[in-house]
């Protein structure tokens, strides 16, 4: 018997958060880290980034979406690849009503980084 419950939702529902986010209009390059790109220039475009993703309204789904899919590239969610790699290490969960709690991973990476 074929189990309906579990097969995911129209792939426009799964994306429809993008439409929303605040990094819609700008250059991907701001998220993406060129071939090479290290050090403080990287760092410099990391933070620039993550302000944006401070503002915008599709925060929390954007980070869920990345951590649950391992995305290993690029700024999402306001964390970077490092930062979403350690959080995975350390265990990450989305609340009891599907929501994921940002503030609360912000949090952990904190208490992870004074280890
Ligand atoms: S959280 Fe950041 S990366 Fe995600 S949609 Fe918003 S601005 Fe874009």
């Amino acid at each position: 018997m074929a189990h309906f419950h579990r097969l995911p939702g129209p792939i426009a529902d799964i994306w429809a958060w993008q439409h929303r986010g605040a990094c819609r209009d700008r250059d991907s390059g701001q998220f993406f880290h060129p071939d090479g790109e290290r050090g403080a220039s990287r760092g410099r475009r990391e933070r620039e980034a993550k302000k944006v993703c401070q503002h915008c309204p599709v925060r929390a789904q954007c980070a869920a979406y990345a951590l649950a899919t391992r995305e290993p590239y690029g700024v999402w969610g306001g964390f970077t690849e490092h930062e979403r790699l350690r959080l995975l290490r350390e265990g990450w969960s989305v609340s009891s009503s599907g929501e994921i709690d940002i503030r609360r991973l912000e949090a952990r990476l904190t208490t992870v980084t004074a280890q």
